[in-house]
């Protein structure tokens, strides 16, 4: 500035041009005017002259500065002139690319860029050109080996002392930022195809969730139409259904359980089901399922039972009960089927009070018409008295009276009449009830006694009697009066028809008692009578068939009765010349079918 600022003396030129024209013109005094002049302007043009040179070299000290600034920049700084050949680079920008500064200058610049980016440069090199305004550019360079590094480029117009356009180019690595936006967009593109490979499975989730929610709507409507189905049978059902857990609350109940019991649903569910039990049933229940689940559980379940349940007014109603259990998450729960069957009952009473008077009629009938026959029965031991009072009324008459004697037939006499007795007292209560008066009963024991009774008869018509009686037979429980009268009776009618039989032939009885394979007690009486026609064999049972003048044809078909009470058959086989065996079972203790 102080240079260009330095205005040469307008006067001192002028003088300088004047005096070339015509120095010799001049007058001493003026050259020596114009000689000092000059002096003045030579000390003037030093002077400028040292300040001149002392910018130059301040000059030169900041190029010097700006040139290290330049070369030491960690900045990549190229120059390139408008054709786009580098003028200059500094270290770094040689360090980047790997040459050396003289291998650069001169050269293209597009040498050293990736080919696929050359033309983008070239549009970003001309823009620069065009619009002098900076511009910014990433593109891959080259390096002195061949491999390529990102740089991100600046550039922007500079003109020269020749007032020439230049383009200075800054470059920045930005390989690592390129390889972590690479990572990145790798990581993301990783990331996306997770995604989308989640989102995939989602969706494919979801529509098998959908496909399940549909199956579950759609199992869920027929459940709920099944339910209303069960709940409509349930309600219908003409049996009461309760059901129960295992701890005895009750779950359900349908109308026809609460109106069994007399109570409304709302009464009876959440309670205890022993509400619906009769005492002391319902104290006991809690013990009841213990006991029953979950071993005894086939013992009950699908059984029918009898027992009472109790209504809500505390009376009782008679009930048919069967169970049913079923699981839910393996907790078990209990249906109870009920049927209310006072009805039945109160009809079985009706029936059975019927029944008993129908046998009470056909018993009196029956004793009306064995009036006459029974009086023969008793009309045996009564004459049997009378003979042996006639007996001993002659031992008496005489001097001296057989003590003895008169003591054996009195004896006797006492024992008919014991017998008549009997027969009076078995009579009574044959009328006034059915009721078996069961005693155990040694059955060989019985068969001797209904002997004694009929050995008189037998002495009396020639006929040998013969026992062959098992050993060891077990017990039976019978009423003995009414099996020793069919003993007697069997005897009787086995006399009755050994009787018939020529003089010159054996009378032969025999009563047998043995035990059976199905462990009944089986008594046989067997004569060697005249036996039973085929038409007679079908009729011997019914009442009032006989074929004895005497003979009312009761016996038999009370013998089959009073054998049927126990339990056993009356039953018999008869050959016609050979006789006939009448046999009856007897169950034994413990073995019974009865009570
Ligand atoms: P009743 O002895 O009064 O005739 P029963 O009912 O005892 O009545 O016998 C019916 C009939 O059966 C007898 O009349 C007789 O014809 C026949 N009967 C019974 N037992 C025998 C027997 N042991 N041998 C042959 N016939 C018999």
């Amino acid at each position: 500035n102080q240079v260009s600022d330095y205005v040469f003396p307008q006067r001192e030129e002028a003088q300088l041009v004047i005096s070339s024209n015509d120095i010799a013109k001049m007058s001493p005094t003026e050259i020596q005017k114009l000689a000092h002049g000059f002096q003045v302007y030579q000390i003037e043009l030093e002077r400028q002259n040292a300040v001149l040179q002392k910018t130059q070299s301040q000059l030169l000290a900041t190029k010097y500065r700006y040139q290290k600034l330049y070369d030491c920049a960690p900045i990549s700084f190229f120059t390139l002139n408008k054709q786009g050949y580098v003028t200059d680079a500094n270290l770094a920008a040689c360090e980047l690319l790997d040459f050396s500064e003289i291998q650069l200058q001169g050269t293209k610049y597009l040498k050293y860029i990736h080919t696929e980016d050359q033309s983008r440069f070239y549009l970003f090199f001309k823009l620069i050109l065009k619009t002098i305004k900076k511009q910014r550019i990433e593109i891959r360079a080259k390096q002195s080996n061949g491999k390529f590094i990102d740089v991100a480029c600046q550039g922007a117009c500079n003109y020269t002392n020749e007032s020439e356009i230049e383009v200075l180019l800054t470059l920045q690595d930005i390989s690592e930022q390129k390889r972590v936006e690479q990572a990145i967009f790798q990581l993301n593109e990783q990331l996306k195809q997770k995604v989308s490979v989640q989102t995939e499975e989602l969706v494919s989730n979801n529509k098998q969730l959908h496909e399940k929610i549909n199956e579950i709507k759609s199992s869920r409507r027929q459940l709920v139409a099944r339910e209303a189905k069960l709940n409509s049978i349930f309600n219908a059902a003409v049996e009461g259904i309760i059901t129960i857990n295992e701890k005895g609350t009750i779950e359900s109940a349908n109308s026809a359980a609460t109106k069994i019991f007399n109570y409304h649903a709302n009464e009876l569910i959440g309670k205890h089901v022993n509400k619906l039990m009769p005492s002391p049933h319902n104290e006991l229940y809690d013990d009841f399922l213990q006991y029953y689940l979950p071993s005894h559980q086939a013992e009950i379940i699908g059984k029918i039972r009898q027992l009472d349940g109790r209504r809500k007014d505390g009376s009782l109603v008679p009930l048919d009960l069967s169970i049913s259990k079923y699981k839910i998450d393996d907790k078990p729960f209990f249906t109870g089927m009920i049927r209310d069957v006072s009805e039945r009952k109160r009809k079985e009473l009706v029936d059975k009070q019927h029944l008993d008077e129908l046998a009470h009629v056909t018993r009196m009938g029956l004793m009306g018409e064995m009036a006459s026959g029974i009086a023969h029965e008793v009309n045996q031991p009564l004459t049997a008295i009378a003979t042996y009072c006639q007996v001993s009324l002659s031992m008496l008459n005489t001097d001296k009276p057989d003590l003895l004697s008169l003591q054996d037939v009195l004896q006797k006499t006492e024992k008919q009449a014991l017998r008549a007795g009997q027969i009076i007292s078995r009579m009574r209560a044959f009328i006034t009830s059915n009721k078996l008066q069961r005693s155990t009963v040694d059955i060989n024991e019985l068969v001797d006694d209904a002997m004694d009774l009929g050995r008189d008869d037998c002495q009396k018509f020639s006929v040998e009697c013969s026992l062959e009686l098992a050993d060891a037979l077990p017990s039976i429980s019978a009423d003995r009066v009414q099996i020793e009268q069919v003993l007697l009776n069997l005897i009787k009618n086995s006399i009755d028809a050994v009787s018939k039989l020529p003089k010159d032939k054996q009378r032969k009885i025999s009563i047998q008692t043995y035990l059976r394979e199905d462990k009944k007690i089986e008594i046989r009486v067997k004569d060697n009578g005249q036996g039973i026609n085929e038409v007679e064999q079908g009729k011997i049972f019914t009442p009032f068939f006989t074929t004895k003048e005497s003979g009312m044809g009761m016996g038999l078909s009370i013998c089959q009765s009073l054998i049927n009470a126990h339990g056993g058959e009356l039953r018999f086989s008869s050959e016609r010349t050979k006789g006939s065996t009448f046999y009856f079972t007897l169950p034994v203790i413990g073995n019974s079918n009865e009570d």
